[in-house]
This record gives C-alpha cells, structure tokens and sequence, in this order.
C-alpha cells in the first residue's frame, strides 16, 4: 500500500482558524493547538471499541489512501494494564496517530510504554510520530528497521507529492528502538503482552500481539478479513504459518477475540459479520450460523484465497505460460474487496516466487 495523507482535517483547520482570533501570540496558538486537537479528533468521529476487557480496538476503512480517510485504513489498538499502555499500530498519518492518543488519553492517564508496529507498511506505523513525546519503546521485529531505511525515503516524498510540504512537515518514519527476536513478554503491570515475529508471510517482519489476560490475538496484516490479503513477502511462507497462527486463535478450543489487520474483528456483532460476503458465500469453509467461529471462517476464507492463487501460479508455470499470460488469464475472485487493485499484484509476486521453487 501507498502512503498518501497527512494533516488536518477541515474540521480542524477550524477549529485552530477560530482560536486564532483570539490567541493573539504565536505561543498561545501553540498552547491551543496541542489542547483543542483530541477535542476535534473526538468530533471527527474516530471510535474505539472494546472488544475485550482493557483491550480497545479502532477498526480502520477498507480502502487506499486518500485524503477523505486521511490514511485511517488499519485496525489499531490499545492494551491498558495496571502499570501502562502498550499501542498496536498507530495508522497512516500523523492526524490518525494523533486521533489515537487522544482515543487512549479519553480512557486512561497512564504512561505509554510501549508502541508496536505489526509490520512496516505505512498504514500501519505512519502514526508513531504523534507518541513520540509520550517516550515509548518502539517494537517491532528485528528485520523491520532494514526493511523500513529501504522505504522511508519513499513513504516520506510521497506525503509530500499529495500535501505539499507544509502538511507532510511532522511525519517522520520512527525506526523502533525495541527489536524483537522470535517471541518476547512485554509486562503493562498485571498483565502481558506475546510479541512474536514469524518467518516472511506479508511481509518479511511480521509480528503478531497477544494479551495474557483475554487472550486477544492481534494478528497485523497476517489475517485480512473482506480486504483482499496482499503479497509483498512470500505466499509459501504465509500459507505456511496460517495454521499455528488460527490455532492461537483458540484457547481451550474456544475462540478468542481476533483484530485482523483490515476488516472487522471478531468482537463485532453478528448482525454486521452477516454482512460480509466473505464469510457467508464462502463455498467450503464454516458459515457464522454453523459454527459461531468467526475467526475460523476468517482464517478459512484466507487460507482459500492463497492457496488459490499458488494453484493458479504452479499451474500456469507448468504450463509455460509467461508472466504476462498468467496475470490477464486470471479471473478475480469474488467475496473480497480491493481486488482490482490487488489481485494481479499477487499473481505477479507470486508468480516471482514460485517460478524458481524446486
Ligand atoms: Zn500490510
């Protein structure tokens, strides 16, 4: 994905023009800038939801950049325990990470010790730069700190390019200062957080989050639900992984609350799930009604999608068919959105990969 926006939104720009008027130095316009901004994210309707005790979740649109949705494309999170917070993704743009501290500061005054990027893809982490004054830990997995120099340069003139210069001034690409390697314990008093990272899926530095005390699984773009799932590290190695990542969707073979990366988390009603096409045409896998495992239908639905496409690459490469051929002969699958803008890029990076497998 993309990174696009940054900035304010109209809402704000009058928020901060009416204040003008009446702060007269340039310091007060500070002062009532850093104290009004929560105020008008609140107005601008950015919600959390609490899917399990202490664990809130803002679930993200379904869609690319643009500067309507200012870059709020993934679901975030935040875990609250006795001693701290710890932040999971902090979104697309400074304005969404801003919208998130004013989210978690409306629940709780405790310190942020931790945020927490799932992977490097900008619509996960362009956020951070709105935790910087609270001085967290940044974690991530080991590899993201390469993965994210490589990139930066690029994330950061293409804010520029859409805003301009003056809007784009603020985002910055925090590299973390916490790496993780393999699984780690992350302590917020009375509670802990499993950071682990996993073999490249998504992406080569995927990391998933899982609370002790609910079991909530935050899974980074490892599991997509509705939004078409989206190759930039390795099909075989997210086909791989997607049965021990379902079964840490189960505790004592009952589910517990699943935040995908993009699309609802399993804490929504069934009413909104039965919505989604996704779930409830899929031709083999559990239906809401049958099992009342919304998880297992989500990791089902992706786990079909994958391994369709790797059948499609391995026959087409059997077949000698070129790169191009394999990409206009393939059919978009239906029950997700996005695939118009995503199918083709998947058959393209799994036909890269696959073409040199034994
Ligand atoms: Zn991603």
């Amino acid at each position: 994905m993309n990174s696009k926006t940054l900035g304010l939104d109209p809402a704000n720009k009058l928020t901060i023009d009416g204040l003008s008027a009446t702060c007269l130095s340039l310091a007060c316009l500070l002062v009532c800038f850093f104290f009004v901004l929560p105020a008008a994210h609140a107005e601008s309707g950015f919600e959390v939801h609490e899917i399990a005790a202490g664990v809130w979740v803002h679930t993200g649109e379904i869609g690319d950049f643009a500067p309507e949705n200012k870059g709020d494309l993934a679901n975030l999170g935040f875990v609250i325990g006795a001693r701290c917070v710890a932040v999971i993704d902090t979104g697309g743009s400074r304005w969404v990470g801003e919208a998130l501290l004013g989210a978690i500061r409306s629940k709780t005054k405790l310190p942020i010790c931790y945020v927490i990027a799932t992977h490097m893809h900008p619509d996960h982490l362009l956020g951070h730069a709105a935790f910087l004054d609270e001085h967290p830990q940044f974690v991530a997995a080991a590899s993201q700190a390469r993965a994210l120099i490589i990139r930066r340069e690029g994330y950061l003139s293409r804010q520029k390019a859409i805003l301009g210069e003056n809007l784009a001034q603020g985002t910055e690409v925090v590299l973390p200062n916490h790496p993780i390697i393999g699984t780690e314990q992350l302590d917020l008093g009375g509670r802990m957080l499993t950071v682990k990272t996993w073999r490249t899926a998504h992406t080569d530095n995927d990391l998933t989050v899982q609370d002790s005390q609910t079991h909530t699984l935050f899974t980074g773009d490892l599991l997509f639900v509705d939004h078409l799932p989206v190759i930039d590290g390795s099909i075989k190695g997210w086909l791989a992984i997607l049965p021990e990542l379902g079964a840490l969707a189960h505790e004592e073979e009952k589910s517990v609350p699943v935040v995908p990366g993009h699309g609802p988390d399993t804490g929504r009603s069934d009413k909104e799930l039965q919505r989604l096409e996704v779930i409830t045409t899929k031709p083999t896998g559990p239906e809401i009604g049958q099992t009342k495992d919304i998880s297992s239908a989500y990791f089902a639905a992706e786990t079909d999608y994958l391994s369709s496409v790797a059948k499609e690459v391995r026959g087409a490469l059997k077949a000698q068919q070129t790169l191009q051929q394999t990409v206009s002969s393939s059919t978009l699958p239906a029950h997700w959105k996005l695939v118009e803008w995503y199918h083709r890029r998947n058959i393209t990076a799994a036909f890269a990969e696959l073409e040199w497998e034994d």
